[in-house]
């Protein structure tokens, strides 16, 4: 796979606020391997999702990944009637965020998960996935 077909499937995840930056790039061949990562700095131990190059803490730049895995609790989801540019042919689907403490998840439900049975606070992990065109991507399953 080239770069810039990575870079291509970077602009997508822009659309829920992804870093387009080459430096966390990384983040794609992680999601190819099934692993969902952020970054964490080294410096002040600060973690962040979606991955950052430069600590807002510290602004330090020295960062390593780390992977995420196990659950997060439900914070807050919402279904979607109206997507961006690029989604419309998902809709509708559900955006959630998942607190895992230290740092939130933002994405998108598993859509086999009825809207009805999502409630606040109950149990979620992060799973690496692919879209139904085979594009990498990540949604949250009951953990
Ligand atoms: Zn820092």
């Amino acid at each position: 796979m080239g770069n810039k077909e990575q870079d291509a499937r970077f602009k997508k995840f822009g659309t829920v606020s992804f870093t387009a930056l080459t430096k966390v790039n990384d983040f794609i061949d992680h999601l190819e391997e099934g692993k969902i990562t952020g970054t964490k700095c080294k410096r002040c131990g600060k973690t962040y999702f979606p991955p950052r190059a430069d600590c807002y803490n510290c602004f330090n730049s020295e960062m390593e990944w780390f992977e995420i895995h196990g659950a997060g609790k439900l914070l807050t989801f919402s279904r979607l009637q109206y997507a961006p540019v690029g989604f419309e042919g998902d809709l509708p689907y559900t955006i959630a965020l998942l607190d895992y403490g230290d740092y939130k998840v933002f994405g998108r439900t598993d859509p086999s998960i009825p809207y009805e049975k999502l409630s606040v606070g109950m149990a979620m992990k992060t799973v690496a996935t692919k879209t139904g065109n085979g594009q990498l991507t990540y949604m949250f399953q009951e953990g």
